[in-house]
């Protein structure tokens, strides 16, 4: 019995199955495990295991599982796209996130950008197989972190105040100013950063840009990296931005095109996010039935204690029940976004997927590490950091709170009774 079941896999689709499944058994997985248990500044110092990581994820090509062929990404099925993010969720929530954050500002100029911007910096990106070009996603800020999942529904959004990054226009350039927050994924590590920021003279966060910057450009700084309880193996880390001047070609979106893009690209995140939490949720899964199999108290294996064995069926039932639906709400949106270029996908679907999926990784993580018992706490089983890393997933990418809320606006507005 296999985790695909109830898919009628092509040989390819099992291929990359087989092929990602030893890369995050052998190689990312280990890694992981080293990476999450050093230093915050170790863990981003040169020589780290995480390079290691992010090379080995690079060789694979990971990082262009998104683009269509023509764009130069791998030219995978949504089904595929699907299997490769619940295997990385399955290996580490930090990998998995870090490469898909390192895709965003870069897909989003292979799809938006203009020629020059193609040429330097989507190009490259698509070529590097050594970790040379990183990607990151820096769109909370100090003052704004769940105020950005919401912006783009809530009627009262004037009231959530300025946006702690601002950007002008200044002759050909424009320049950029303020700080993201301290949660910005990979950023210790990235190079370029596909940044959110609100236009100087914009009423609202609506009223932002997308740009793609160098993180080498001057003005730019980096601080130190932060130290979590979940998501050790993605170093975090806040970024300024001191009169940072980019070329006009770097604004991939402004108003009004902005807001219809920033809608969609949550979407997206939603859908990955929702595959890794499965992947996390798996993960948890067998290490409690092989522990369970394996541990005697009362004179029999735990798994033939009833309790047990109610508790190996539930997670069962939530970690194929999530997956479904995930995979159903990422095949809707990236046949909207990349087939169909369609700008007005609703969030509530992919909202759906990530939350429930969430959700369910931490409840499948809980369950599993009090089937350990005081094991579960040790770090001689991997279960304690799923469970720190499914707890970080409630807060990752929007808190459940937030994107709960927003699908609910959208729910009460637009659905036909
Ligand atoms: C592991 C991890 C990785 C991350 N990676 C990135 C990244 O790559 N890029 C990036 O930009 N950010 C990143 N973040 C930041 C993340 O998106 C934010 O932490 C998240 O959106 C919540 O914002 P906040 O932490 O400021 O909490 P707040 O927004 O201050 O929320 C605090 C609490 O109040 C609730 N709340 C907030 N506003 C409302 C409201 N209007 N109505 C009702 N309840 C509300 C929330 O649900 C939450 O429980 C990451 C965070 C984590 C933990």
């Amino acid at each position: 019995m296999s985790y695909l079941d109830l898919d009628r896999l092509t040989e390819e689709d099992d291929l990359i199955r087989r092929n990602v499944h030893k890369l995050a058994e052998e190689v990312l997985r280990p890694l992981s495990i080293k990476v999450d248990r050093m230093d915050p500044r170790d863990r981003v110092a040169p020589g780290s295991p995480l390079y290691d990581a992010i090379r080995e994820m690079k060789r694979m090509g990971l990082h262009r599982i998104h683009l269509p062929k023509d764009r130069g990404g791998l030219g995978l099925t949504n089904l595929q796209r699907y299997i490769i993010d619940e295997e990385l969720g399955w290996a580490s929530l930090g990998f998995a996130t870090l490469i898909g954050v390192d895709a965003i500002p870069f897909t989003i100029a292979a799809l938006f950008g203009s020629e020059r911007v193609k040429e330097e910096l989507v190009k490259p990106w698509l070529e590097d197989t050594e970790g040379r070009y990183i990607g990151c996603w820096g769109v909370t800020e100090p003052e704004h972190g769940s105020d950005y999942i919401l912006a783009f529904r809530d009627r009262e959004v004037e009231s959530f105040g300025k946006g702690n990054v601002v950007i002008e226009r200044d002759g050909d350039e424009w320049v950029i100013n303020g700080q993201k927050s301290a949660w910005v994924s990979a950023a210790p590590v990235c190079t370029h950063m596909g940044l959110h920021a609100q236009l100087r003279d914009g009423r609202s966060l609506r009223d932002g840009a997308f740009v793609i910057v160098p993180l080498n450009l001057r003005g730019v700084r980096k601080g130190e990296p932060v130290d979590m309880l979940g998501n050790r193996d993605c170093p975090q880390g806040p970024v300024f931005f001191d009169n940072v001047r980019v070329p006009d070609d770097y604004v991939i979106a402004q108003p009004p095109f902005y807001e219809l893009f920033s809608d969609q690209l949550l979407n997206l995140t939603s859908v990955n996010m929702g595959a890794f939490s499965v992947g996390l949720a798996r993960a948890a899964f067998e290490e409690a039935l092989k522990y369970a199999r394996s541990r005697i108290q009362g004179g029999k294996p735990l798994i033939e204690h009833k309790n047990i064995k109610l508790k190996i069926y539930e997670m069962f039932e939530r970690v194929e029940t999530a997956r479904y639906y995930v995979r159903k709400a990422m095949d809707f949106v990236y046949t909207k976004f990349f087939v169909e270029q369609s700008f007005t996908t609703p969030p509530r679907y992919a909202r759906a997927a990530q939350v429930y999926a969430k959700k369910i990784a931490f409840e499948v993580a809980h369950d599993a590490l009090q089937i350990f018992g005081a094991y579960g706490l040790s770090r001689e089983f991997i279960i304690e950091k799923l469970f720190r890393d499914a707890r970080a997933l409630l807060i990752e990418d929007g808190t459940v709170e937030a994107l709960s809320l927003d699908a609910a606006d959208d729910i009460i507005l637009n659905y036909n009774l």
